[in-house]
């Protein structure tokens, strides 16, 4: 009677533990999110896994390699958990939280269902807890410690190098070339003020510093300072990690790479993929320190 009993109570707990997990992940028990689409405004309801599916669609280019497309569901799972737990809403728009596209019917459909389906459920954790897993297209060789472009440190988020974008990245590096005339404008429109006084510069500007990840931190210009970011979003530069040539009436920006830098590089990690790095490996590379878990293991 009593082993009958302790059965009993077995059943009961699984059953009962079962219950509690918040957002279990049995297939068709996936935790909810709602986006906003952008072009409509209409809130949809989706599931996590399937939001991811239109999130990898959107965000990576399908030519990647299975590991590479894993490491970043794992990336894109674990952002948009960060997100629902700081109780932020979700929506489509890339400058805002993650590009997502409808992948119903996509002919890629299988590939990224199998990157999805295959991290099923895993998260990347700091201390245990998610952690804010940002990444971006191509660092340029290495990346950036978060505090050199949001000033919020985080140990996860330091610079390590990212070899082999430049292999297959086609854009990896690009140009600008802009008058001093037209540079003075867009900065004193940008600041709101007449900062910059005079269009002889040509000896007026340098990078003062960079980065552990060799971007650029500081360039002075006339008498003023500016964060690298401060002028990537001035110039719309693709990334930080330039180098400046100086002309009698205009400066040119060689830039390589695209994006913040901070996190994953996506080009990075299908650098890795290609000389056989598994998504466990590309993800512990680029945000070092942290573990994968399940995110509805207790
Ligand atoms: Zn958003």
């Amino acid at each position: 009677m009593k082993k009958f009993l302790f059965i009993f109570l077995g059943i009961f707990l699984i059953y009962a533990l079962y219950k509690e997990i918040p957002g279990n992940i049995s297939s068709n028990n996936s935790k909810k999110i709602f986006m906003t689409v952008s072009k409509t405004n209409d809130i949809v309801e989706l599931d996590l896994e399937e939001y991811l599916k239109g999130v990898l669609l959107a965000e990576m280019p399908m030519s990647f390699s299975l590991e590479a497309l894993k490491a970043q569901a794992v990336a894109s799972r674990t952002y948009t958990i960060k997100k629902l737990e700081n109780g932020d809403a979700i929506c489509d728009n890339s400058a805002h939280c993650q590009a997502w596209v409808d992948p119903t019917g996509s002919e890629y459909y299988e590939k990224i269902s199998e990157a999805v389906e295959e991290t099923c459920g895993e998260e990347l954790t700091y201390l245990g807890e998610p952690i804010e897993a940002f990444f971006h297209s191509a660092s340029g060789g290495a990346t950036e410690n978060s505090e050199n472009v949001w000033a919020t440190k985080k140990p996860y988020l330091v610079s390590v190098e990212s070899p082999g974008e430049e292999e297959i990245m086609q854009n990896f590096y690009s140009t600008l070339e802009i008058t001093y005339e037209d540079l003075i404008k867009k900065i004193n429109a940008y600041k709101g003020t007449q900062l910059i006084t005079t269009s002889k510069l040509k000896d007026k500007i340098k990078i003062l510093s960079r980065t552990n990840g060799k971007h650029v931190k500081e360039i002075k210009i006339q008498n003023s300072t500016f964060s690298g970011t401060e002028i990537r979003n001035i110039l719309e530069l693709r990334s930080t990690n330039f180098n400046i040539e100086l002309t009698n009436n205009s400066i040119i920006f060689n830039v390589s790479g695209y994006g913040h830098g901070v996190g994953m590089s996506q080009y990075g990690a299908e650098a890795m993929a290609k000389s056989g790095s598994t998504y466990k490996e590309i993800l512990s590379h680029y945000y070092p320190g942290t573990s994968l878990k399940k995110y509805n293991s207790i």
